[in-house]
């Protein structure tokens, strides 16, 4: 079984591309409950208890696996391959 995440090397220092909500919601006039960062390339998606999922959806569209949530104050990540939850450093607020 599974106990650590590997793809902690795909990390990047991202700049989210639209810091007032999820990207495909923001489009499209929706609604989401809470924001998931890519760590990846700086997608902002919304989670799985949004009627979209655009969070996962972007996993399954790119491959990037892991996120952060966009949440003020929350910090922790999640891998989407190993399904394990991350302790990551703070994003930096900008
Ligand atoms: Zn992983
Ligand atoms: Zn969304
Ligand atoms: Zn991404």
């Amino acid at each position: 079984m599974q106990t650590a995440c590997t793809h902690l090397d795909q990390i990047q220092k991202v700049t989210p591309h639209t810091p007032n909500g999820c990207e495909e919601c923001l489009k499209i006039g929706s609604r989401w409950v809470h924001l998931r960062l890519c760590l990846e390339c700086g997608h902002v998606g919304c989670c799985d208890s949004s009627p979209h999922t655009h969070a996962t959806k972007h996993f399954h569209h790119t491959g990037h696996p892991i996120m952060q949530s966009f949440e003020p104050g929350e910090d922790w990540g999640w891998c989407y391959v190993d399904e394990l939850q991350l302790n990551l450093p703070p994003r930096s607020k900008s």
